[in-house]
């Protein structure tokens, strides 16, 4: 579904991924591991149109959108769970999740949010409560409602487990297994290798900017004492 395609980005002059070839088939969660500054959230921010691309192709079933505009990405089906949630932490539950759908207008709102409330019902307990004052787990969770509300078909979640407590991990990583059942395509940022090969179909492996292993969740699972301590990863 998604290729990247020798995707060279970065900031100015910066190159932060270079050469990175990669392919994400329908319906798969893909994991996108790696060390701090490895280039993961370039490479995820690259297929959100965030960042410079200095070489490469971007395609979205087959077509490039290399140099579409963000905001075309979007409308193709594409959304982010950003790394840190980045909610409007004195807005409520619903308030947020209504900025998440406020520009995609193709199913009703009303139908969208419950559908966000079957994937984590906690939510809907709390629909009037500030995000600001929800814990940690609840605010990913809302993280990732609010970018189910703009309806896509390929999710970027940056670093879903970061400073979750492990029952809160296996929520969230729960709901991303349902959402793939129910046809959506996942890519998912970790530094939680343990955690992100309990779910991934496929894996690459970055570092300082380029791609050090690709393989099956299985393969990596095997290889992943290896990778792990060679890069000094959990
Ligand atoms: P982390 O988990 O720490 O976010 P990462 O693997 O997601 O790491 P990136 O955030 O993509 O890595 O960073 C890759 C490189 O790009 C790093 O060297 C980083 O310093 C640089 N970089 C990231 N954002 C910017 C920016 N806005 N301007 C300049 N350089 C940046």
């Amino acid at each position: 579904m998604l290729k990247l395609d020798h995707l060279s980005c970065g900031y100015g002059a910066v190159e932060a991924v270079r050469d990175v070839t990669l392919d994400v088939p329908a319906g798969s969660i893909f994991a996108l591991l790696g060390p701090n500054g490895a280039g993961k959230t370039s490479t995820i921010m690259a297929v959100m149109g965030h960042v410079d691309i200095h070489g490469g192709r971007i395609l979205l079933d087959g077509k490039d959108i290399t140099r579409r505009r963000a905001v075309d990405r979007v409308d193709l089906g594409i959304a982010v769970v950003p790394e840190g949630r980045q909610l409007f932490s004195d807005l409520t539950v619903d308030e947020n999740l209504t900025v998440g759908g406020y520009a995609h207008p193709h199913m009703r709102d009303a139908a969208k949010r419950e559908r966000v409330f079957s994937y984590f019902p906690r939510l809907a307990e709390r629909r009037s409560q500030l995000s600001g004052s929800l814990s940690g787990g609840e605010q990913q969770m809302l993280a990732i409602g609010r970018a189910l509300m703009a309806e896509p078909r390929l999710l970027l979640v940056d670093e879903l487990s970061l400073g979750l407590m492990p029952k809160m991990v296996d929520l969230c990583l729960g709901a991303l297994m349902q959402l793939k059942r129910d046809g959506i395509t996942i890519v998912l940022v970790e530094q939680n290798t343990e955690r992100a090969l309990d779910v991934a179909d496929n894996v690459c492996v970055m570092s300082s900017g380029v791609q050090i292993y690709q393989g099956t969740g299985s393969e990596a699972k095997a290889a992943g004492s290896l990778f792990a301590t060679f890069l000094g990863m959990n």
